[in-house]
């Protein structure tokens, strides 16, 4: 397994339509793999394919020890409303305040191609969504007050200068980049 260098916002792969993945190949399983040893590198939660350069329709997920390789996933049900802070591994340190559905039902395939179903609430909800955004080029920042994102935006032209370029690459056996544990976490 390898780790990924992360795309970062300013990266327009962040902002483009992924492609519907068809073949279950081993290459896809050792994206996979890849993926989840990328996020957890990263101290996320979850991590999607155009994040790391690519544009297959996948994310990985794993909160609290609920795992998923969401492959092709849709939405098929969306209930409740909550706000939550967020955050983004491809624009560290940056939160912002966002409303989600607390409850969804995606539809998804896994690394062989078989479908399946979850039924997600709360932090794991709100995971699954903002990965899901990420495949059709969304971003937290994209739900914030005009206000609020130009003031995002202005703290990432700050926070972006200690990388160089728009890829961050992850140091192995380093859990994140700083010591502060985050209070939110990053997907
Ligand atoms: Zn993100």
């Amino acid at each position: 397994m390898s780790l990924l260098p992360i795309h970062l916002l300013g990266d327009p792969i962040l902002r483009e339509e992924t492609v519907p993945v068809t073949e279950f190949t081993d290459e896809l399983r050792t994206l996979v793999d890849d993926m989840f040893e990328t996020m957890y590198a990263a101290s996320g939660i979850g991590l999607a394919a155009p994040q790391v350069g690519r544009r297959e329709r996948l994310a990985v997920v794993d909160v609290e020890g609920a795992k998923y390789a969401l492959i092709n996933p849709e939405i098929t049900l969306a209930e409740g409303k909550a706000k939550a802070e967020e955050a983004c591994l491809s624009f560290p340190d940056v939160y912002g305040t966002v409303e989600r559905a607390t409850r969804v039902i995606v539809k998804a395939q896994d690394v062989e191609g078989t479908p399946y179903e979850v039924d997600a609430t709360d932090l794991l909800a709100r995971c699954f969504q903002h990965e899901i955004d990420h495949l059709h080029g969304k971003l937290f920042i994209d739900y914030l007050s005009y206000l609020k994102r130009r003031a995002a935006l202005a703290e990432w032209e700050e926070l972006r200068k200690q990388y160089h370029g728009t890829v961050r690459y992850l140091k192995p056996g380093a859990p994140a980049d700083d010591d502060a544990e985050p209070s939110v976490s990053e997907a």
